[in-house]
């Protein structure tokens, strides 16, 4: 049975005198290197020049505050759930008197983390989460030395509250559209007769 078209007859003719020294061939491989020295450089000086990338790409993870500076995550750990390489853990802590400026709802996470090394940056993450509370940004992970300098706390996770981080051109009125679907799992497509036909069930 033939699969594809890509057959290709083989030929058993006899090499002629130039085939035979090679010689035009690497020639011509010759003249096809140096065409690519009065091309244009595909390489760029990273990181002194950076390329350009979308408003949705999906780098590091930011965890947000809220207008009023407190911690939006409620340490529900939907994220943790949703997140396919097991990459982020967390411990809750309960809010105590007097620290409703740091956090937003009773509940908190005491710590938080994720692996760098483990994400796969697919952002089920944010996807996932019910607070609005954890966003990748367009920002780069930093090369580091050592396999524990990837696990990123809350140090380096919560928004500083001088260093705000837009997250408005990740949320397009599609994700907001999916996010009221109630339903639909996470990360799957829109698919109105698919909804549909879960709710007769
Ligand atoms: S981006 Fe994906 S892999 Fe990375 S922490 Fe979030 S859910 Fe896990
Ligand atoms: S980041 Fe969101 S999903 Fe994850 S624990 Fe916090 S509130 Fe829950």
């Amino acid at each position: 049975m033939q699969l594809t078209n890509r057959k290709k007859e083989v030929s058993f003719k006899e090499q002629s005198f130039a085939e035979r020294i090679y010689l035009p061939a690497i020639l011509k491989g010759m003249v096809i290197t140096a065409s690519h020295l009065f091309k244009k450089s595909p390489t760029i000086n990273y990181p002194d020049v950076k390329r350009p990338i979308a408003p949705v790409y999906r780098g590091q993870h930011v965890l947000k505050r809220d207008d009023a500076g407190a911690e939006r995550c409620t340490s529900c750990g939907m994220c943790a759930v949703a997140c396919p390489a097991e990459a982020i853990t967390m411990t809750s802590g309960e809010r105590k008197k007097g620290e409703e400026h740091l956090y937003r709802e009773e509940k908190y996470a005491a710590t938080y983390e994720i692996n760098m090394l483990r994400c796969i940056f697919c952002g089920l993450c944010e996807e996932a989460c019910p607070k609005e509370a954890i966003f990748l940004t367009d920002r780069l992970v930093d090369t580091e030395f050592e396999r524990n300098d990837f696990v990123y706390g809350k140090d380096k996770l919560v928004e500083k509250m001088n260093e705000r981080i837009d997250v408005t051109k990740r949320q397009t009125s599609a994700v907001l559209e999916f996010k009221k679907t109630l339903g639909l799992k996470h990360n799957e497509l829109f698919d109105a007769q698919k909804l549909n036909k879960g709710k007769h069930h």
